[in-house]
């Protein structure tokens, strides 16, 4: 075990990164009930984001409209209220607002929220702390999800090694398009990696996430040489990696890595496509149907070949 000395640890616990979400009672990302933390940034533009407030490395305004009541108050407390028609409240990703977020302080409906606070490692790790209990009973710990939680890697890796010090199980749920000198660091400071894989052809995956996934299957086989325990996460989207010839490529790289214990199957949903416009993001490029349970169960048993256990679900 890998452990810092004092003045090291001084250094990474002040370190700050910038945290859309810490989910507690997670049972989704990894073993045992679980902490999991959110970090804002990704290099991926997946057409499917289930996440999209992860994506913007820059903190964000959210504006829900079905929680909003029409009482004006975000607009009296606006400084950019008067260059924005009136009367209602200013839409997030508004050209002109400047981010100053007052209108989360006065809004009490929770309609506009701030996608990003900025925290340092000891204030996340307090929040995590609060429920080793939970973790100690039930085999959980922390996971460092995302975004890609590699975006932020010194942040990470202070809280990678605050969590190593406390004696937690930690787990980073990654879209593998990472340096490799990043994941050569935390290896040591990782007990589990949920890595995402989701299509097999380098075109396909291009046209649908933005980048080739040659790095992410380098980095894949890398953990895999390296005997890191492994989690495949498959977002199962109809009409992009669900048809029987994409699933089967997937299959078979699962069957050859030998470090994989367990597979988890994402089916699709809208929620993404909700949030987006929360963030006043446009996302009618590509329109998914919802995966069907049904459907769900057919992919599951494809995947049943390779061998190891395979959850609908995190
Ligand atoms: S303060 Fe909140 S509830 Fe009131 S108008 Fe603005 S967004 Fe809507
Ligand atoms: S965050 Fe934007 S919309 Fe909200 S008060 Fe500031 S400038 Fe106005």
């Amino acid at each position: 075990m890998q452990r810092l000395g004092a003045n090291a640890l001084a250094v990474r616990s002040s370190q700050t990164g910038l945290v859309f979400n810490i989910q507690k009672y997670s049972v989704n990302d990894g073993p045992g009930i679980r902490t999991t933390v959110f970090l804002k940034g990704c290099p991926l533009r997946c057409a499917w984001c289930h996440n999209p407030e992860g994506i913007s490395a820059a903190q964000e305004l959210i504006w829900v409209k079905t929680r909003c009541t029409s009482c004006g108050a975000c607009r009296n407390v606006c400084p950019i209220a008067d260059l924005v028609p009136g009367p209602g409240p200013i839409p997030a990703g508004h050209e002109k607002c400047v981010l100053c977020f007052k209108c989360v302080s006065a809004c009490s409906s929770g309609a506009r929220q701030m996608a990003g606070r900025e925290m340092t490692v000891d204030e996340v790790m307090d929040e995590v702390r609060r429920d080793q209990m939970f973790y100690e009973d039930s085999g959980g710990g922390v996971t460092f999800s995302g975004g890609e939680p590699f975006r932020q890697h010194k942040f990470l890796m202070g809280l990678l090694e605050a969590g190593r010090n406390k004696g937690l199980h930690t787990a980073v749920d990654t879209c593998g398009f990472v340096p490799k000198e990043r994941l050569i660091d935390a290896l040591p400071l990782v007990d589990l990696f949920l890595y995402d894989i989701k299509i097999m052809d380098d075109a396909k995956h291009v046209r649908y996430t933005g980048v080739s996934n040659k790095l992410i299957l380098e980095n894949l086989w890398l953990l895999d040489g390296a005997g890191a325990h492994i989690w495949l996460r498959i977002p199962i989207i109809p009409e992009v990696n669900d048809s029987p010839a994409d699933l089967e490529a997937i299959v078979q790289l699962a069957a050859q890595l030998k470090s994989v214990q367990q597979i988890n199957l994402l089916p699709y949903h809208s929620i993404g496509a909700h949030k987006s416009r929360n963030l006043g993001k446009c996302r009618e490029t590509f329109v998914f149907q919802e995966m069907e349970p049904a459907r769900m169960r057919e992919v599951q048993l494809r995947f049943r070949a390779v061998g190891v256990p395979v959850r609908v679900g995190g």
